[in-house]
C-alpha cells in the first residue's frame, strides 16, 4: 500500500563538530580505527546493483603523507563493467521512481545517523588517510557536513514537494516533481568526502537513478560512503559506483540515450570537455541533460585600511592553507592597503612559522600533504616561477619535498604585478599571493579584483568602515558566488552557506540548497477539471450585436 498520510520533515539542525580533544572518547575510538587501517590492506571492489566486482585491473591506494605505505587497492572498470552498472541503474529505476518520498528519504536520514554515530571513526580515518587531511578537516567534511547534506536534503525535497500551484472553481491543479527520465552521471572531485556523496544522493533522493564516479584519490571514503549507504538500506541498483579510465567511462556514460544529467564537480577544464561532449550527442538524447558543474576557484581577499591586522591574518592563514589550500573556496589572491602591508606581513610570517606540517597522526599538524604527484608537481611550477621572477618575492616557505610524501610548505608571495601569473590561475594548492595597493587607490583595486580571473567562486572584504562594505558589496556583485564579510572566504556549511559559483566558476546551482534539487525534478502538471463543459460555444456568442 501506498502511502496514507503527508508526512513532516522538521528543518535538521547542522551535526555539531566533536572536538577530539586529547584523552576525549571521540580521540580514543578514531586512532583504534587509524591504527587497524594502517595495518590492514584494503581491497575496494566497484560496487554494482549493491555488490562487489573485482576486475583483474587494479591500482594501489596511496597515502599522500606516507607514499611508501599502501593502504590496499582499488579495482578498475573495463567496458563491460561500465554497461553493466548503467543498465543496472536502468532496471532499478521504475521501483525507486515509485517508492514513497519517505521511504526514500529515510535511508539518507539513516545513512547520516550511521556516519554521526556507529561509523564516525572509520569515515574520519578513510578521509585523513586516503585524502591526507587532519582531524578537524576531515570531521567538518566528512561528518558533519555529509551528515548535514543528507537531512537538509530531505528538509528542503519536502518543502519542494508542498509548493503547488492555486485552483480555481471546478478545477484542481496539481504538480508532480518526478524525477528525471534516465539515469544521472555523477563524476566527483577527490577533495571532500562530503561532495561526492552530495553529488550521488542529492538526485539520488530525488528519485533518479546514478552513475557515481569518484576521483581515484577519494577511493576510500567513496568505498566506506557506499557501504553506509547499502546498510542504510539502499535499494540495489540505485547507485553504482565505477572507476577506471575517466575518459572511457564518461564516453560511455555520455553516449547512453538515456544519459539524464550530469552532476559534477572538479576542474573547469574537465567539465568543459564533458559540456562539449554532452552538446556533440545532443541529438541522440531522449531529453535534453541537465548540466550542473561546479568547478575552479582564484578566491580573493580584499583588505580596506580600516580593517583590523590581526583579523586578516588569522582569515588568511586558515583560508589560504587549511587543507593545503585544496579547498575550493581557498583564498589565494589577496589585496593588502599599503598603510597595512608591513604590519600585515611580519605579523604572517611570526605566525606561518607556527605552523607545523606531516602524517595526519601526529594531532599537533596543521598542514599535511597535497593529494598526488600531479598536484605536486603543478603546484611546485607555481613556486618556481615566482621564485625566478623579478615581479614576485617568496616572503614565507617555498619548499617542496616529496621523499616521504607530497609535502609544500605553506608559501606566501608578494608581486608587484597585480595580473602576476599566480594572482589569476588556480593552483589549488597552499599558496597565497600579496598584492599591495596605495591606500587611495581602493575603486581601482576593486575593478582589479572583479577583472582579474576567469573565476568567480569566493571572496572576502575586511573593513570596519560601513560604506566601504557596502560600495565592495556592490562593485564585486558578479565576482562571486558566496561572498563574505569580515570572514575567510572558506567554510560553507550547509543550510547556512548554500555554496557555489559563476563565471567559469560553475553553475551555481548551490549545493546544499533547494535550487540544486530542483535541477533533478522534471515537474508534471496536473489539471483536472470536475465538470467538463458540454457545449462549445461561448455565451458572447449568444447574440450577433456588438
Ligand atoms: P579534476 O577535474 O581533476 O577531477 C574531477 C573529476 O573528474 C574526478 O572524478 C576525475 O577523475 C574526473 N576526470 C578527470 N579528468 C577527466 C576526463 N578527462 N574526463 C572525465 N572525467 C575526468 O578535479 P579534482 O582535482 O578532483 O578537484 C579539484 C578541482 O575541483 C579544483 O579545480 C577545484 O576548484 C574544484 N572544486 C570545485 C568545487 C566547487 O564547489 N566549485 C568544490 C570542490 C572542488
Amino acid at each position: 500500500m501506498s502511502n496514507t498520510s503527508l508526512f513532516h520533515y522538521a528543518l535538521p539542525k547542522n551535526e555539531p563538530i566533536l572536538s577530539y580533544a586529547h584523552n576525549s572518547v571521540e580521540r580514543k575510538e578514531l586512532n583504534k580505527v587509524l591504527t587497524t587501517f594502517l595495518s590492514q590492506k584494503v581491497d575496494i571492489p566497484l560496487i554494482i546493483n549493491n555488490k562487489p566486482v573485482k576486475t583483474n585491473k587494479t591500482l594501489p591506494l596511496l597515502q599522500p603523507h606516507d607514499i611508501k605505505h599502501e593502504l590496499g587497492k582499488y579495482h578498475l572498470a573495463g567496458e563491460t563493467d561500465i554497461t553493466n552498472a548503467i543498465t543496472s541503474c536502468l532496471q532499478a529505476k521504475t521501483k525507486w521512481e515509485a517508492m514513497s518520498f519517505e521511504n526514500r528519504a529515510n535511508v539518507f536520514l539513516k545513512a547520516a545517523d550511521l556516519i554521526a554515530g556507529k561509523y564516525r571513526a572509520q569515515m574520519n580515518a578513510a578521509t585523513m588517510l586516503g585524502q591526507s587531511k587532519n582531524v578537524y578537516q576531515s570531521e567538518i567534511d566528512a561528518i558533519c557536513e555529509l551528515a548535514d547534506f543528507f537531512r537538509f536534503n530531505v528538509y528542503f525535497l519536502s518543502q519542494i514537494y508542498q509548493q503547488q500551484p492555486i485552483s480555481s472553481d471546478g478545477i484542481l491543479n496539481r504538480m508532480e516533481y518526478r524525477p528525471l527520465e534516465g539515469f544521472v552521471y555523477a563524476v566527483t572531485p577527490f577533495n571532500f568526502t562530503a561532495i561526492g556523496a552530495n553529488l550521488v544522493c542529492a538526485p539520488a533522493l530525488c528519485g533518479n537513478v546514478v552513475i557515481w564516479k569518484p576521483s581515484p584519490s577519494q577511493m576510500l571514503s567513496a568505498y566506506w560512503t557506499m557501504q553506509i549507504l547499502i546498510e542504510a538500506g539502499l535499494p540495489e541498483g540505485v547507485i553504482n559506483l565505477i572507476v577506471g579510465n575517466d575518459i572511457i567511462i564518461s564516453k560511455i556514460c555520455l553516449q547512453q540515450k538515456e544519459f539524464s544529467g550530469l552532476h559534477f564537480t572538479g576542474s573547469t577544464l574537465v567539465f568543459n570537455q564533458l559540456w562539449k561532449q554532452i552538446a556533440d550527442n545532443v541529438l541522440f538524447y531522449k531529453n535534453y541533460p541537465r548540466i550542473v558543474g561546479e568547478t575552479g576557484g582564484k578566491d580573493f581577499v580584499l583588505v580596506h585600511a580600516s580593517a583590523q591586522v590581526k583579523q586578516v591574518a588569522t582569515a588568511l592563514i586558515r583560508g589560504a592553507f587549511e587543507y593545503q589550500g585544496q579547498k575550493c573556496s581557498a583564498v589565494s589572491r589577496a589585496y593588502i592597503p599599503a598603510s597595512m602591508a608591513n604590519a600585515l606581513k611580519t605579523l604572517l610570517v611570526q605566525e606561518c612559522k607556527k605552523i607545523k606540517m606531516g602524517h595526519i597522526n601526529n594531532f599537533g599538524n596543521f598542514v599535511n600533504a597535497v593529494i598526488n604527484e600531479k598536484a605536486f608537481m603543478r603546484i611546485e611550477k607555481y613556486i618556481t616561477i615566482a621564485k625566478k621572477n623579478s615581479e614576485a618575492k617568496i616572503i614565507f616557505g617555498g619548499n617542496c619535498n616529496q621523499s616521504k610524501g607530497y609535502f609544500i610548505q605553506p608559501t606566501i608571495i608578494e608581486t608587484t604585478n597585480p595580473k602576476f601569473i599566480t594572482m589569476q590561475e588556480e593552483i589549488f594548492g597552499p599558496v597565497l599571493t600579496l598584492y599591495v595597493y596605495d591606500d587611495k587607490a581602493f575603486d581601482d583595486t576593486l575593478k582589479l579584483v572583479n577583472e582579474t580571473s576567469q573565476y568567480a567562486l569566493t571572496g572576502a572584504v575586511f573593513a570596519t568602515d560601513r560604506s566601504i562594505i557596502d560600495k565592495a558589496s556592490e562593485a564585486l556583485a558578479h565576482a562571486a558566488g558566496n561572498f563574505y564579510i569580515n570572514d575567510k572566504p572558506s567554510g560553507a556549511v550547509v543550510g547556512q552557506q548554500p555554496f557555489g559559483g559563476a563565471r567559469k566558476s560553475g553553475t551555481n546551482d548551490k549545493a546544499g540548497s533547494m535550487l540544486n534539487l530542483y535541477r533533478w525534478l522534471s515537474a508534471r502538471t496536473i489539471k483536472e477539471t470536475f465538470q467538463p463543459p458540454t457545449d462549445f460555444a461561448y455565451p458572447y456568442m449568444n447574440s450577433k450585436k456588438r
